[in-house]
């Protein structure tokens, strides 16, 4: 799949926060080992600093943003730069669905961490999977309406 035709992953940049941790270690568990095909990341801190090419990456695209704190900084630098917001994550509300694995840590996540966003990921993943198949039904329910309408236009004709 072109890289354009992906879903845009954005992490929040929470350095110095477990939950901003979570975030980016979920979002690379998407782009790289679950949905590589069908997603890519852009980092937060490129939209942040202005970068063109990240800027382009997210403008008109469908995004799953993923924020480690209500100030929703990847939500909000994702509407910012022009994108649509197809489905925002918070690492907290993870937390309450998957309340075995507590995070901890920082530069380096505990294992309870490490599980949350692994469980995170396989949302978003499963996510993703929803938002490229309901892209295929509307695909494929477009193609039934345009079949119709050129068996009722020869049906007119025949009866012409
Ligand atoms: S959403 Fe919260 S944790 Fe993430 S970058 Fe913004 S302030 Fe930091």
């Amino acid at each position: 799949m072109s890289d354009e035709k992906k879903i845009v992953i954005v992490p929040c940049s929470g350095i110095g926060k477990t939950y901003g941790t979570v975030s980016r270690e979920a979002a690379y568990d998407v782009v790289e080992d679950l949905r590589p095909d069908e997603s890519r990341l852009v980092p937060l801190s490129m939209l942040v600093l202005g970068d063109e090419g990240a800027r382009a990456a997210v403008d008109g695209s469908q995004a799953i943003t993923i924020d480690g704190c209500k100030l929703a900084c990847a939500t909000k630098m994702v509407r910012d730069s022009g994108g649509t917001v197809a489905k925002d994550y918070a690492v907290l509300d993870a937390y309450r669905r998957h309340k075995a694995f507590k995070p901890a840590g920082i530069a380096e996540l505990n294992e309870g961490g490490m599980q949350l966003a692994h469980a995170l990921a396989e949302e978003i993943a499963a996510e993703i999977d929803m938002m490229k198949g309901s892209q295929f039904t509307d695909f494929a329910d477009s193609s039934i309406k345009s079949a119709k309408s050129v068996d009722t236009t020869s049906g007119e004709a025949d009866n012409a």
